[in-house]
């Protein structure tokens, strides 16, 4: 090898080494949770599904990728979701799916494909886990975000929406939420679009004061102008004509009949004209709900109330999918914003039970043995902790120690061999041999005598 040969591959190496990609990242938008956070997330879904499960809601998990005409069909071709916000590629197939970026639509598409108008009537179903939007990230947005879902379908009555509209604020008050919901009703889809002509006329009048968002919104989604945050089109909004002036005639007694279930129920709701909901497929009653935090924190600038999540009613959906005319109403509600509110309000969800006992082995074949041991304590009901890789007992004490557990049980060779094992107290340090068959009754007698 000639000296020029060994400077190139020398420099042919280093500029390699210069090119190791960066290590990947998670993708903007994207969370990890940790296990010290679980906590909050086990407390909120475990609250919502044994809430539900006892309402008689069914659980449902639908897939995360649908074909992207579901969402475009029914949430509707010119709001944000769907114009903005969709996670939509085309797949090896050459087929357009989509990341769902709500549940409703697949909550209806398996309605209709699984035959469930042959159930018995009203058919309740439920779901939790994660949906996703391309949307800007910032505080509280996130691409994938999670949501508890339930939803009624086939009961048009009042009372359905009623249910929806209390459970919500069931699962937020047994989470230590102090909420409001703010319902307001879209009419029929007749008489909101002789409604949004109206609306179109006010704020054409006004249109060069609206946003660049909002004079889009004027041709093709009117209605979300009343929602937009920018200031200017706030104020405006708040001298709009109002939808409940322009309802139906059926559609007005079905919000007065919604209103008084929720009195009776003591839901502490308000009127809001400006709820109409980001997607079509609603009618009538439509509500969101948020979360108080200012009475609550020192902070005043961590006292704005907390988007929690929203719903309504869609009449029309199960049909638009091929199905039959079949009502119904349902909510999606955040569960990174309940976690949120839950740490705003500093409230801490008892986190697990400590444990109570640490499993120590010494030698290869006592950790042969350690996990039939600690399966033994699990079954008996006894918290058990290990560390299976460690040997040493004096670093698995150490462990035991860090842990807080009350007792150490020690498993070595010898034993192993007499088919008996130790006790260790970890606050006095004394130990005592007990038979290895008799563990979990010892271990629980001295248990109950430390309550
Ligand atoms: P929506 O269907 O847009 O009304 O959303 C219902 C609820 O889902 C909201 O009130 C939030 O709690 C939650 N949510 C929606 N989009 C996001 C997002 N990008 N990041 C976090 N949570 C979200």
């Amino acid at each position: 090898m000639t000296a020029d040969t060994q400077t190139k591959k020398t420099k042919q190496a280093g500029s390699h080494a210069k090119r190791t990609p960066k290590p990947p990242k998670l993708l903007r938008g994207f969370r990890d949770i940790l296990p010290e956070d679980s906590i909050f997330w086990q407390h909120a879904k475990q609250t919502a599904f044994s809430t539900l499960l006892d309402y008689g809601y069914g659980e449902i998990d639908t897939p995360m990728l649908e074909q992207t005409s579901l969402f475009k069909r029914t949430i509707g071709e010119h709001t944000d979701i769907v114009s903005k916000e969709m996670f939509t590629f085309e797949d090896k197939g050459g087929d357009s799916v989509t990341m769902r970026p709500e549940f409703t639509a697949s909550f209806a598409r398996a309605y209709v494909e699984h035959g469930m108008f042959n159930r018995p009537q009203p058919v309740k179903l439920f779901s939790i886990g994660p949906a996703f939007r391309y949307d800007r990230p910032q505080a509280g947005r996130f691409r994938q975000f999670n949501q508890i879902n339930f939803e009624i379908f086939g009961n048009d009555h009042p009372v359905a929406d009623a249910e929806i509209i209390f459970l919500s604020y069931l699962i937020c008050k047994q989470l230590g939420l102090d909420i409001s919901i703010h319902v307001n009703s879209l009419g029929t889809p007749e008489s909101r679009e002789e409604y949004v002509g109206i609306l179109k006329e006010y704020f054409k009048s006004k249109r060069r004061l609206l946003c660049e968002d909002c004079k889009k919104r004027l041709t093709k989604n009117t209605l979300r102008i009343l929602d937009c945050k920018e200031e200017e089109c706030n104020q405006l909004a708040q001298s709009a004509p109002q939808l409940v002036d322009h309802l139906d005639e059926e559609s007005k007694q079905h919000f007065v009949a919604v209103l008084e279930h929720l009195d009776e129920s003591e839901v502490p709701y308000e009127l809001n004209p400006y709820i109409v909901r980001g997607l079509d497929y609603y009618n009538r009653t439509a509500f969101e709900i948020f979360a108080k935090i200012g009475e609550h924190t020192e902070d005043q600038s961590e006292s704005k109330p907390i988007a929690l999540g929203g719903g309504g009613r869609y009449d029309g959906l199960v049909e638009l999918l091929g199905g039959r005319e079949t009502p119904g109403v349902g909510v999606a509600i955040g569960i990174e914003r309940i976690i949120d509110a839950i740490k705003k309000l500093g409230q801490k969800p008892t986190s697990q039970k400590k444990p109570q006992v640490f499993l120590a082995q010494l030698g290869e074949e006592a950790t042969k043995h350690a996990f039939t041991l600690f399966e033994t304590l699990r079954t008996a009901g006894i918290r058990t902790r290990a560390n299976f890789a460690k040997s040493g007992l004096k670093e698995q004490l150490e462990h035991a120690d860090k842990l807080g557990v009350l007792y150490a049980v020690i498993l070595g060779q010898k034993e192993l061999l007499d088919e008996t094992v130790i006790i260790r107290d970890m606050e006095n340090g004394i130990q005592e041999v007990v038979d290895l068959a008799k563990i979990a009754e010892e271990l629980k007698k001295r248990l109950k005598k430390g309550i």
